[in-house]
C-alpha cells in the first residue's frame, strides 16, 4: 500500500477530469488523476462525436478521450488505475481518499469529476444497438437522425425536452410513456402535446430493441401496460430518457447535494461548501451534460484550485514576513 501526495487530487477521468488535469499540470500542481472503473468516462461508450470543438470531421469518442489523456500525461499528470472507495473530507485540507487498491491519496485540493451515468431500460437489444440507433442523448446524437423517424422513451422533463429538441431534426417524433400522463412540468407538457411533429404513445413499455438486416435499429417491440397487447414501432433512432444517476455515493453525508444526488456548487463556479474541494462536469450538472461543458468546468476547477492554493500559501507566508520586520 502506497501513499500518493499531490497539490491537486482529481477523481474521475472524463472530459472534466482530464481538462482539470491539463490546467493543473501546466500550473505545476503535479496533479494525480484517479481514473475509476471507466477510464475516459462516458464518451468511451459512444462512437461518433460531432460537436466537440476543434475537429471538422466526426471523431470517435474513445479516440477523443485517449487524446485528452495523452495530453494530460504529456504535461505532467500522474494517472492512477484505481477507484476511490472512501474519502475523508472532515479533516482537510489536505483531503484524503482511499483507493480500491488500498493506496492512500492525499490532495491539498480535491476536484471531483465522477460524472453521471444515463439510466437505461435494461431490455434486450438496448446495449447491443447503442450507437447503432439507440442513444441516451438527443443533444449528442439527434443530428445523426436528420429527416428520420425517432422515438423518445420516458415521461419526465428530460424526455419531453429531448422530444422537443429532436423536432429540430425530425418531423416524426414519437414519445413513448408507460403511463397515461406525463410527469414533466405543465409548460413543457403543453408544448409537447401541441407540437405538430410529435405524437404520443401512452401506456406502452419497450420490451426489446430489434435490428434490421443492416445491423442497425429497425423497430421497437412494445407492450401495452393496460391490455398486455404487443405491437411494434419502426424507427431509425430511439432515445432513452428516463434520467441520469450522478456518481456521488462516496460523498453522501459529506457534501451537499440536491434530491437527485448532483453535488451542490456555488452558482457559476465549481466551488463546493468545503474549502479547496471542487466539483466539475456531469457530477454537478443535470442541465447541459456535454463533453465541452464538462471540460470547461474541469478547467474552472483547476484554476480555482490554483487560486485557493496561492491564497493558502500567502496566508501561511504573511506571519513570517511580519515577524521578520
Ligand atoms: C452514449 C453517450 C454519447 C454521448 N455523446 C456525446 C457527444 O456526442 N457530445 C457531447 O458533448 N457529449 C456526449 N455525451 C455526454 C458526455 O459524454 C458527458 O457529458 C461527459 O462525458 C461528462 O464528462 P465528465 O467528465 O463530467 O464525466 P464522465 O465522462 O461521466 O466521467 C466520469 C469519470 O469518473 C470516474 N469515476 C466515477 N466514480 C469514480 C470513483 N469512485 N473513483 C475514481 N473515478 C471514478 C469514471 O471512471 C469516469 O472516468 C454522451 C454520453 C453518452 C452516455
Amino acid at each position: 500500500m502506497a501513499t500518493h501526495r499531490t497539490k491537486m487530487l482529481i477523481i474521475g477521468s472524463g472530459p472534466a477530469g482530464y481538462s482539470a488535469a491539463i490546467y493543473a499540470a501546466r500550473a505545476m500542481l503535479e496533479p494525480i488523476v484517479v481514473q475509476g472503473l471507466q477510464p475516459g468516462g462516458q464518451l468511451t461508450i459512444t462512437t461518433d462525436v460531432e460537436n466537440y470543438p476543434g475537429f471538422r470531421d466526426v471523431v470517435q469518442g474513445p479516440w477523443l478521450m485517449e487524446e485528452m489523456k495523452a495530453q494530460a500525461e504529456h504535461v505532467g499528470t500522474r494517472m492512477m488505475w484505481d477507484t476511490i472507495v472512501s474519502v475523508d473530507l472532515e479533516n482537510g485540507p489536505p483531503y484524503k481518499a482511499i483507493g480500491d487498491s488500498g493506496d492512500e491519496y492525499i490532495g491539498d485540493t480535491l476536484v471531483i469529476c465522477t460524472g453521471a451515468q444515463a439510466k437505461w431500460l435494461g431490455v434486450p437489444g438496448e446495449q447491443e444497438l447503442g450507437g447503432k440507433g439507440v442513444s441516451a442523448c438527443a443533444t449528442c446524437d439527434g443530428f445523426f437522425y436528420r429527416g428520420k423517424k425517432v422515438a423518445v422513451i420516458g415521461g419526465g422533463n428530460t424526455a419531453v425536452e429531448e422530444a422537443l429538441y429532436l423536432t429540430n431534426h425530425s418531423d416524426n417524433v414519437t414519445l413513448i410513456h408507460r403511463r397515461d400522463e406525463l410527469r414533466a412540468e405543465k409548460i413543457l407538457q403543453d408544448r409537447l402535446l401541441k407540437h405538430p411533429k410529435i405524437s404520443t404513445l401512452w401506456n406502452k413499455t419497450v420490451k426489446r430493441f430489434e435490428a434490421g438486416e443492416d445491423g442497425a435499429l429497425h423497430h421497437l417491440v412494445l407492450e401495452d401496460t393496460v391490455t398486455g397487447e404487443s405491437s411494434t414501432l419502426e424507427v431509425d433512432g430511439a432515445f432513452v430518457a428516463i434520467g441520469h444517476a450522478p456518481a456521488t455515493e462516496l460523498f453522501k453525508g459529506k457534501l451537499a447535494m440536491d434530491d437527485s444526488g448532483y453535488l451542490d456548487v456555488e452558482p457559476g463556479t465549481p466551488k463546493t461548501a468545503l474549502p479547496g474541494v471542487f466539483a466539475a462536469g456531469d457530477v454537478t450538472d443535470h442541465v447541459y451534460r456535454q463533453a465541452v461543458t464538462a471540460a470547461g468546468m474541469g478547467c474552472m476547477a483547476a484554476l480555482d484550485g490554483e487560486r485557493f492554493l496561492a491564497t493558502m500559501e500567502q496566508a501561511t507566508a504573511e506571519p513570517e514576513t511580519e515577524a521578520a520586520e
